[in-house]
């Protein structure tokens, strides 16, 4: 039974050699997501966002939601499988070039931290990056973050609307 859901962020800023630009990087990494054990219920449109850290290349980020039987650990190793295969390598510049990040933002299990790698559900940084708010509040905004009680479309509003912000 294919009993879980995830929501998936995909991010890329390299192009690839036969796939193009990080636009078309994402195009075909849904496609692989959707394969097998996955099952890709939705996926967002592609948008561009200026880089973070000293990266000065342009990302592409979407995010989809994807059912599959698999636990978290199961998932992540399957994504690490398909970044390996689009080129990344990992060096260690967690702000560097990449061909293809895929990160596991929600699940519907709840809080989750794994006892065998370092994974952590809800992905820690996501409530402040407008790159997987945005995206996400378009398929998936009443997804509520099971930390914070807040759903996707609040906490981006958080992020976007002054009189929202943290104290
Ligand atoms: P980034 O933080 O930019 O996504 P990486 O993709 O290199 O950087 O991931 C670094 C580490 O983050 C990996 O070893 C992975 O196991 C770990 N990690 C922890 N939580 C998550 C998550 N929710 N989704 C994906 N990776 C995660
Ligand atoms: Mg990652």
């Amino acid at each position: 039974m294919a009993k879980h859901r995830y929501l998936v962020a995909l991010g890329s800023n390299m192009r690839h050699p036969r796939h193009g630009s990080p636009r078309g990087v994402l195009a075909a990494a849904l496609e692989a997501l959707d394969h097998g054990k996955l099952h890709v219920l939705a996926a967002s449109r592609v948008i561009e966002t200026a880089p973070m850290g000293p990266s000065r290349r342009r990302y592409a980020n979407a995010v989809a939601l994807v059912r599959s039987k698999r636990d978290p650990d199961e998932l992540l190793a399957k994504l690490q499988k398909i970044e390996h295969r689009f080129g990344r390598r990992r060096t260690g510049r967690a702000w560097g070039a990449r061909v293809l990040d895929l990160d596991i933002v929600l699940w519907n299990g709840g809080p989750y931290a794994s006892e065998d790698t370092d994974l952590v559900i809800p992905h820690p940084a996501f409530r402040t990056r407008r790159f997987v708010l945005d995206p996400a509040a378009t398929i998936a905004g009443r997804w509520r973050d099971p930390l914070t009680g807040l759903s996707i479309q609040h906490l981006r509003a958080r992020l976007t609307k002054p009189r929202c912000a943290p104290r």
